[in-house]
């Protein structure tokens, strides 16, 4: 139904010959997006978030969940809906204009997985406290309507991955696996979106990379767990593709669970946030103080314990992707002296981010990454056009990666008043951090998006978490806030989000002090109230010490409640948290006391998630499996705990908890 333009796609060594050509067209792109709209000021603070769904069919009788490939019926069917569509709502590509009363209908849109969906308010939230109020009822409203588009035993769940994605009859209606795109021998083809686009990109990965993505995650060590411990579900016995030797020539670790498709790292649900910003060099701005925040937020949303029927001893989803993805060489990888590629690549193309952006005087370049690998060619094609170097730098860091899907339409002529090749390329660089030009044509300003978060079983949790990062942008802002630390401690922070039970167990760098270098006379507001930061007064910039004395290392609850010594006063404190910046930004603004009293609620859950008071999904999912009658200790996750799960969860996404579900995690 036309929800991606359509054309030829080029099979992989083909559109390896395009590559130079679609990447010198997207920076033209580029740079006619940054003339256009370098000057573009005083755009309105719109924000905007994304939710994910798995789509899950209950079959109550035998015990069992799978997953529904109907994704495309569904959207058809919000596509049709008249009222939806009249109301502003309906699917990706409608055509439509605001109604005028205010209202919008949420906007649904197609993912990857052939059994995801995702949806959006149907326009941005705007400056105003009340939009925060109504995330959480827009988020409700969303899943209602996602549901009465579907089959009474389907129902859309938030929740990052299927825990036994690629084991039995795990989707409906059934297809076996081995299909010519992804080769997996887990999943069939059909278990990607449909659209060519999707299948070409999974099938290119591979053929770029010369062998199938491997998606290694460790195995959590029960008690009974046998060890060392391989993973019982490989095949060692296909011959069918030249990729089914990848499993007898080491793809497969020693204590690892071992997956081999795109769809097991894309097939995960997530929760972003897009910021518009004031101008573009605002956008810069909050993109650079978000970044360092990316780990902490995904160590504190962990919702990911299982990887293909097995208790894993990671937590969250992001490295799983990273390597679906890992469409590098072997020369890239190092693994191989390189001949025919270009440089090493340490990275993924899905991965944290490895570049600051913005012109910020307090960007010191001991924070630069020191071995960022650049395309000079195309860094000086915009630098002669006009682009500041450090920007450059960061687009020429983008496009070292080639694009992945080509097609042959569009190699035709140039076209600069589209960004298709630009956003090839864009798109495919998943980074936690994601700096969107406006795009031609509506007016749309600069956007920053916080990508690292993992989706939350219930609208409650995704709204708390998208408005605690609306108002830590607020913050940011307002008391122009300093967070830079070093990019590897970005990049080490996001490896220590992985472990199990990170936000208890794990410790981040952070910097000790967020108002270091603040420029003069823009002191936060300090009311002394003891969950409120009060720093000492703006003073004129300091004298830069050693890097190395910015930071140190924080737990989560010390980064986001703040150090506070054994008296709990604001004298005592050291790193005022990010929790008290928040207390602290509201303080100074107007706010009537209903506004502030429910803003608390969601201020509450961050808190006790924080300081180990309340669950995270992860520990959740974790304890629900391990106190389950049929687990046998030994790591697997079977059929009966999979449906109970994921029963317990949709009833706890639904409000329920009669029987004490989910209290664990929400008494606020
Ligand atoms: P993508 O998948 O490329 O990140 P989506 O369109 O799915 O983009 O979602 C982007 C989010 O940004 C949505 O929540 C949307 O409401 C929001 N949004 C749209 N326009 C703006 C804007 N001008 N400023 C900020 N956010 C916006
Ligand atoms: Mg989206
Ligand atoms: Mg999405
Ligand atoms: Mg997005």
């Amino acid at each position: 139904m036309g929800l991606l333009a359509l054309g030829t796609p080029l099979e992989w060594p083909e559109a390896k010959k395009k590559a130079a050509q679609v990447r010198e067209w997207g920076i033209e792109q580029l740079l006619a997006t940054w003339n256009r709209a370098k000057g573009k000021e005083r755009d309105a603070l719109l924000w905007g978030d994304e939710v994910e769904y798995l789509v899950v069919c209950f079959d109550d009788e035998h015990r069992k969940v799978r997953l529904s490939l109907r994704q495309s019926d569904i959207l058809e069917a919000l596509a049709s809906n008249e009222k939806l569509v009249k109301e502003g709502g309906g699917v990706h590509d409608v055509k439509r204009g605001v109604p005028t009363n205010g209202y919008c209908a949420p906007v649904f849109h197609a993912e990857f997985g052939r059994f995801m969906l995702e949806a959006t308010p149907g326009k941005p939230w705007g400056i105003g406290f009340k939009d925060l109020l109504d995330v959480e009822l827009n988020m409700k409203l969303r899943r209602e309507i996602a549901k009465e588009h579907m089959s009474d035993t389907e129902f859309p769940m938030t929740v990052t991955t299927f825990p036994r994605l690629g084991l039995g009859d795990y989707i409906t209606p059934y297809y076996p696996p081995s299909g010519e795109k992804l080769r997996s021998q887990y999943v069939p083809d059909e278990i990607a979106n449909p659209h060519v686009r999707f299948p070409t990109l999974a099938a290119n990965i591979r053929s770029r990379r010369g062998r199938k993505v491997e998606v290694n995650v460790p195995v959590f060590r029960d008690e009974k767990t046998s060890w060392p411990w391989m993973d019982p579900t490989v095949n060692y016995d296909l011959y069918k593709w030249p990729e089914d030797d990848d499993v007898r020539k080491g793809a497969v670790k020693e204590n690892y669970i071992y997956m081999d498709a795109m769809a097991f790292g894309m097939g995960s649900c997530c929760l972003q946030m897009t910021f518009q910003a004031k101008n573009i060099d605002e956008g810069r701005k909050m993109y650079d103080q978000l970044l360092p925040i990316g780990p902490i937020m995904m160590a504190l949303t962990a919702a990911t314990p299982i990887y293909k029927g097995f208790l894993a001893d990671t937590d969250v989803r992001w490295n799983q992707i990273g390597r679906a993805v890992d469409d590098r060489t072997r020369e890239e990888l190092g693994e191989e002296p390189l001949k025919n590629d270009r440089w090493r690549i340490p990275k993924s193309r899905y991965a944290s981010n490895s570049t600051y952006i913005s012109k910020d005087p307090r960007l010191r370049k001991e924070y630069l990454d020191p071995d960022l690998v650049v395309d000079e060619e195309l860094k000086k094609k915009l630098i002669d056009g006009g682009m500041d170097d450090i920007l450059a730098t960061h687009f020429a860091h983008l496009f070292i990666r080639d694009p992945i899907v080509i097609f042959a339409e569009d190699l035709e002529t140039l076209d600069l008043s589209k960004v298709d090749h630009f956003e090839n390329l864009q798109s495919t660089n998943w980074q936690h951090m994601r700096f969107k030009p406006p795009p031609p044509g509506d007016g749309t300003g600069w956007r920053v998006e916080f990508r690292s978060m993992e989706i939350q079983m219930t609208d409650f949790e995704n709204a708390a978490f998208s408005v605690f990062i609306v108002l830590i942008t607020r913050a940011i802002l307002s008391f122009d806030l300093n967070f830079y630390l070093p990019m590897p401690c970005v990049t080490e922070n996001m490896e220590r989000a992985h472990a199990r039970d990170a936000v208890n167990g794990q410790k981040f760098y952070f910097r000790k002090n967020p108002f270091h270098n603040r420029a003069p006379g823009r002191a936060p507001g300090t009311n002394g109230a003891s969950r409120t930061a009060s720093p000492t007064p703006s003073r004129p910039a300091t004298p830069l010490g050693p890097v190395e004395d910015e930071y140190e290392l924080m737990s989560i609850d010390e980064v986001i409640n703040g150090q506070y010594g054994g008296d709990g006063t604001a004298s005592s404190c050291r790193f005022p948290g990010l929790i008290p910046l928040v207390e602290s930004y509201l303080d100074s603004v107007n706010i009537d006391i209903e506004t502030r009293c429910n803003l608390e609620r969601y201020l509450g859950l961050i808190q006790k998630r924080a300081d180990g008071r309340l669950w995270n999904n992860a520990k959740w999912m974790r304890e629900f499996v391990r106190t389950h009658p049929e687990y046998q200790m030994d790591s697997v996750v079977g059929e009966g705990i999979q449906y109970d799960l994921l029963k317990a969860a949709e009833q706890v996404a639904e409000g329920g908890g009669g029987n004490g579900l989910g209290k664990e995690m929400f008494h606020v």
